[in-house]
């Protein structure tokens, strides 16, 4: 239930509210809208009694069921737009958000290199893993925490946020010390527990999408995060699996302005997982801007060839460039701004 809040509540009031919401045994969410304050109440309990029970309050207008499944995530909660920052990373309201850098961290030269080559082309996030979800267990596993210390200087030296993976709830705390967003991988969208971790800590999340998930599904994981009380949440398609080969996944970008309309998360695109090949990189970053994308993830090294996971969907420097400059001119024409 959304529980309205009459115009210019003060602070003890919303107080007061939670306070009932949660005797009545659900959980509070409170929304800063730029018109009023809302209270998200969320949980199994939901009953004509506790609406009554609700809008008989003196400092309520009105309370309104969320048809949707998924209760915080959904527009109806929030219509306005989430914007997340962090550092110079601006990812929504008007702004593209740009991270880019190799799939792994290979070594302390690789990732400053990468680091500085994505800086001077205009991108304010930096991505690389240091705990790596690979398909075999013999391919390489990442540097681990050796490469997130490798990350921590790679922002040092240039003020690029950083966004890494995480993959196990025992990890959160150690990523969360180098990371400035934590990324949660398309194979773990739902590993409840990771979610749960995650939204316990104040750091943005980038969640991705799962190869298989369902919208609902995926916005159901976005709500596991949010229920813990991190409101900074970022949704990223990243393709999907279907019965098509020619591209390692399936990137449907209609998933973008869908989401917009269900939700109030910003949507990234990620075209190098969506697609698998390198020379599809640039053609689909250019599209991801033209649908409405909040930003890009993009896997770049500073020689391609010698990456050693993710080698084919690599793209170079120069391209990398390349990316930048059509998403500006599509940007422009569309009167959003890229970085
Ligand atoms: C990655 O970003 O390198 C990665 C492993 O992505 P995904 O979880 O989308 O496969
Ligand atoms: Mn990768």
């Amino acid at each position: 239930m959304i529980v309205v809040l009459k115009r210019g509540a003060t602070a003890e009031m919303i107080q007061r509210m939670i306070r009932r919401v949660e005797d009545l045994g659900l959980k509070a969410h409170v929304i800063e809208g730029t018109e009023r304050t809302v209270i998200a109440a969320v949980g199994e309990k939901r009953s004509e009694t506790v609406r009554e029970t609700l809008e008989s309050c003196e400092e309520v207008e009105k309370v309104v069921p969320i048809l949707a499944s998924y209760k915080v995530a959904s527009k109806e909660t929030k219509p306005e737009a989430t914007v997340v920052r962090v550092r110079d990373l601006v990812i929504g309201g008007g702004h593209v958000g740009v991270i880019a850098g190799p799939c792994s961290v290979e070594s302390e030269a690789q990732i400053i290199e990468s680091a500085k080559l994505v800086k001077e082309a205009g991108a304010t996030g930096l991505r690389g893993g240091a705990f790596k979800p690979r398909t075999s267990p013999y391919a390489f596993q990442g540097m681990k925490e050796e490469g997130l210390k490798l990350l921590a200087a790679a922002r040092d030296a240039t003020g690029l946020a950083v966004v890494t993976e995480v993959m196990t709830p025992h990890h959160v705390e150690l990523v969360a010390k180098y990371a400035d967003v934590l990324q949660i991988g398309a194979r773990n969208m739902q590993n409840y527990h990771l979610l749960q971790a995650v939204g316990e800590t104040r750091k943005p999340v980038l969640l991705k999408r799962g190869p298989s998930a369902t919208i609902e599904e995926f916005l159901l994981a976005a709500e596991y995060i949010l229920d813990q009380g991190n409101k900074d949440v970022v949704l990223c398609e990243r393709g999907v699996r279907t019965f098509e080969t020619h591209t390692r996944f399936t990137l449907p970008l209609a998933t973008v302005p869908y989401l917009h309309e269900k939700t109030h998360l910003p949507v990234v695109v990620d075209p190098s997982h969506g697609t698998g090949i390198a020379s599809l990189v640039l053609p689909m970053s250019t599209a991801s801007v033209a649908c409405g994308a909040d930003g890009l993830i993009i896997e770049m090294h500073p020689d391609p060839r010698k990456a050693m996971s993710d080698a084919q969907q690599t793209v170079s420097p120069e391209v990398f460039r390349q990316i930048m400059a059509q998403a500006k001119t599509v940007a422009a024409a569309l009167g959003r701004t890229v970085g």
